[in-house]
């Protein structure tokens, strides 16, 4: 366990009259649930961040770039708290021991979904309980969770159509509202400014990654519909990352889809809420197939197929440059994510999870929810997936795509020349190779 070298600044702030909001994927201050309604039912609030070393330290690359996203977030969030006359205090290590160290008046913060979320708020409503402490929590990374839209007869929707239907019929104005925060903001706790890490007391490295904007590109909103597909345009939000830490809030952005009348981005918006309710309904799919009968496949699980396919060195240009695209950026289009994950598990039957790990491991908006289901759907294990017969060509999703070639050259500036590798699969036999295998699976 590790704290700043302010340990008595911690323990002289944290007493039984301030009330602490705890940020985890949701670091701003507007439109916030937990610091909205922190700051209307308290006289002293502080802003807190935990510096999680159960998920840092399972990291493996020192300049993960996550992290160099979080620190610059949270300079921001607490540029904005100091201008108020108040600041942001952070701690690293288990945030279980932070609660059973520290007795506040309260503590709120917002809903997180995720299975290792969700145990670790357990022990921390449990730990607090025992101490008589006020854990109070609230929606605020979705429009609606859990429970909130259900078919009929009272189960989860596994179908994204109805679901989205059902979702937009219910969607009411007192949903997508902003809370205001700032009209309390006199109950933020007035402290001179708290000491901030730098990224090497965390273990880790500075990256150099640039970070999308933080900007909403309402030009992009009102043209995703025709440009959104094709990777070498600038045809999507690139939000993802600040959708995924809470730099942005779900709310704003639905309420601009609404204004632009874009159906179609509002519908990805969903998706978002939709994967999260799937994760929430069934935390098996985190480790299983979300169908059963896909758990039987007999993965090739090749080693340094594998390792092309990470680097970007199969031979297939478009799966190539999605590849060196994510490797470089952190980002890749989600065209391009569809068409490297489903090559991976058909051309080259390779598991799911190694390509979901890999994933995880790079992407700078990587979300347990969303990303297993991106997965899952590629597989078609996933709950409203492609059929298992459906084997993107690479080939014919280049001349959809990128006819011109200009994603392809601006990631892999050697395709067709000589320095470029041949195909590391044919892609006819991949295919039938791949069906073979998923029929035997699902046969059983
Ligand atoms: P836009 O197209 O502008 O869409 C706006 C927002 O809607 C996105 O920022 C995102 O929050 C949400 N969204 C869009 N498409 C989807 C989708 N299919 N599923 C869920 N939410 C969506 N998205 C993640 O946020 N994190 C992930 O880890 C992730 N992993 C993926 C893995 C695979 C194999 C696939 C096929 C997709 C994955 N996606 C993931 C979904 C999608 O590719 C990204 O959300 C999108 O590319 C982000 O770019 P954008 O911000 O420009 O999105």
């Amino acid at each position: 366990m590790k704290r700043f070298r302010n340990k008595e600044a911690h323990q002289n702030l944290i007493n039984h009259e301030v009330s602490l909001v705890w940020l985890r994927r949701d670091l701003r201050i507007e439109d916030h649930a937990a610091f909205y309604h922190a700051l209307k039912n308290e006289e002293q609030v502080l802003p807190l961040f935990i510096f999680d070393s159960r998920i840092l330290d399972e990291l493996e690359d020192k300049d993960d770039a996550r992290v160099n996203f979080i620190i610059s977030g949270l300079k921001t969030l607490k540029e904005k708290l100091e201008s108020l006359g108040s600041s942001l205090l952070v701690w690293h290590g288990d945030p279980l021991d932070f609660f059973k160290n520290h007795n506040p008046k309260s503590v709120y913060t917002n809903h997180d979904y995720e299975p290792y979320a969700r145990d670790r708020d357990q022990g921390i409503a449990a730990i607090l309980e025992k101490k008589n402490i006020p854990f109070y929590t609230f929606k605020d990374q979705v429009i609606f969770e859990k429970d909130e839209v259900l078919k009929d007869d009272g189960n989860p929707y596994t179908v994204f159509t109805p679901y989205s239907r059902k979702w937009k019929s219910k969607l009411a104005t007192d949903f997508y509202n902003p809370y205001d925060v700032l009209a309390n903001q006199a109950h933020l706790v007035q402290v001179v400014p708290l000491p901030f890490p730098v990224i090497e007391e965390l273990g880790f490295e500075s990256t150099a990654i640039q970070f999308p904007e933080r900007k909403v590109s309402l030009t992009t909103i009102k043209s995703y519909k025709e440009k959104r597909n094709f990777p070498a345009i600038n045809g999507t939000t690139r939000l993802s990352v600040h959708l995924r830490f809470g730099t942005i809030s779900i709310r704003k952005l639905v309420q601009i889809a609404l204004e632009q009348k874009s159906e179609s981005w509002l519908n990805e918006l969903i998706w978002r809420d939709f994967y999260a309710m799937i994760l929430w309904h069934f935390p098996h799919v985190q480790e299983k197939a979300f169908k059963p009968g896909y758990d039987y496949i007999k993965w090739r699980n090749n080693e340094d197929e594998f390792k092309a396919w990470c680097e970007g060195t199969t031979g297939y240009p478009i799966v190539d440059a999605g590849m060196r695209e994510l490797n470089n950026t952190g980002f890749m289009h989600n065209r391009v994510r569809m068409v490297t994950a489903s090559f991976l598990v058909k051309h080259l039957l390779i598991d799911w999870r190694w390509g979901e790990a890999y994933f995880a491991r790079k992407l700078l908006d990587f979300d347990l929810a969303s990303n297993n289901g991106g997965w899952q759907w590629a597989a078609g294990s996933g709950c409203d997936a492609a059929p298992y017969f459906r084997v993107f060509n690479p080939e014919l999703q280049t001349q959809k795509f990128d006819k011109d070639l200009k994603y392809i050259r601006k990631w892999v500036p050697e395709f067709n020349s000589d320095g470029y590798l041949g195909p590391i699969v044919n892609h006819k036999e991949a295919r039938q190779r791949a069906l073979d295998a998923f029929k035997e699976a699902l046969a059983k």
